[in-house]
């Protein structure tokens, strides 16, 4: 017989498997359910994309174990796109890790960056899966709160000094999953200079980086004047390019960083499958009209659903990016009551946003991963109960 070791008995719980099983007893007893719950993209990869893969799957030279820290081309093509789009130079030897999906990369980077005790700044609300990262590198985890009325920006007048000079790494996550919020260049200006005076380590999560609204294309973090000093930014093709099941991403900035990422993976992974790695060459060296479309169809529903919502006075965050949107909860009820009841007499699930921390509690997350009629329907049903 075996048994857990500690650091697995301190792994959070994934809160959201207990939501999964709901909204998954719910369909099995009949229901209609519209799920807006998840964070999984309902389109397909553009067929560009699947031919490059298809065409490199057929030559043999991908069927070998490949070099630990990516084919060079793959490298090459990050660090063009990284210059052509966002005007950053790269080298991409020293400056680009990559990465099966950039999760594995946010988990593992506490552990190849800090020893056991040191401080690590999260953001609450924030994606889950960073504090898996805390956990087993046995981290200490403090968290900031980003609040509606700093446009969920992390608010650095706020941060304990103390807290700040102990910190050895800062993530943030814009556009923000679950808020959709996104930062401006006077943000990432003062994160640099905050990281700097208090000697800080910056983790940037741009997995939605290509999904931005209203004309606006959200900035890259390293784009910021001194970001390479101080920081490092996750871009994932599970997003941008309806990849999520392909599991690709990168790292590039600051060079030390991505060595210690490259270090760990050296020991944890093998390359991620050459023929996926091509491909992934192929979707970045593509003019992103494929990205852009992708884009603007989660724009055409995030103005479905806002005007839907606006019909029956449920108020919500308006996002700038990512695909989500943050909607809040009638008074009365919590984040998980508020779920609970939408999921049994309406058959619409939603996230309830304490499960991405203490201060998602009052709101819920709705996923913007169903057709406009289907997102109207939602909200229809949520007016007949008549809460708002
Ligand atoms: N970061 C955020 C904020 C996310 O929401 C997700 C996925 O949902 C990820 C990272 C992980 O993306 P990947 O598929 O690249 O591992």
């Amino acid at each position: 017989e075996f048994s857990e070791s500690d650091i697995l008995q301190h792994l959070p719980k994934q809160f959201f498997a207990s939501l999964v099983q709901h909204v998954n007893a719910k369909v099995a007893s009949g229901a209609d359910v519209i799920n807006l719950g998840q964070g999984n993209p309902d389109q397909p990869t553009p067929p560009f994309i699947v031919e490059a893969l298809s065409t490199a799957a057929q030559d043999p030279a991908t069927h070998k174990y490949a070099q630990f820290r990516g084919q060079p081309d793959f490298k090459q093509a990050c660090a063009d796109f990284y210059e052509r789009e966002y005007g950053v130079k790269l080298d991409p030897e020293k400056e680009v890790a990559v990465l099966g999906g950039t999760k594995i990369g946010l988990v593992e980077l506490p552990y190849a960056l800090m020893n056991p005790g040191e401080t690590i700044l999260m953001p609450d609300p924030g994606y889950p899966d960073y504090f898996s990262g805390v956990a087993l590198a046995k981290v200490k985890l403090e968290t900031y709160p980003l609040l509606e009325e700093n446009n969920f920006l992390l608010d650095f007048d706020h941060l304990d000094p103390a807290v700040a000079d102990a910190a050895k790494l800062l993530y943030m996550n814009y556009p923000n999953n679950p808020t959709g919020a996104v930062a401006t260049p006077e943000f990432y200006a003062q994160t640099v200079a905050y990281a700097k005076e208090h000697q800080i380590g910056v983790v940037s999560d741009f997995a939605y980086g290509a999904i931005g609204y209203d004309g606006k294309r959200p900035i890259s973090f390293l784009q910021t004047p001194g970001a390479k000093d101080v920081g490092i930014e996750f871009y994932s093709f599970s997003k941008t390019y309806n990849m999520a099941g392909w599991r690709l991403g990168f790292a590039v900035g600051n060079p030390d960083m991505i060595e210690a990422i490259n270090l760990i993976q050296d020991h944890l992974f093998v390359s991620v499958f050459p023929a996926i790695q091509r491909a992934g060459s192929a979707a970045l060296n593509s003019d992103q009209s494929a990205a852009k479309e992708i884009s603007d169809r989660y724009e055409s529903r995030r103005d479905a659903l806002l005007g839907a919502a606006a019909k029956i006075n449920w108020p919500a965050y308006k996002p700038g990016g990512a695909f989500y949107t943050l909607m809040k909860v009638p008074a009365g009820y919590t984040s998980e009551q508020f779920a609970n009841l939408l999921l049994d007499q309406a058959s619409v699930a939603v996230a309830p946003c304490n499960g991405f921390g203490p201060h998602g509690e009052g709101y819920v997350r709705i996923g913007l991963l169903v057709s406009e009629e289907r997102l109207v329907e939602a909200v229809e049903r949520v007016g007949k109960l008549n809460l708002f």
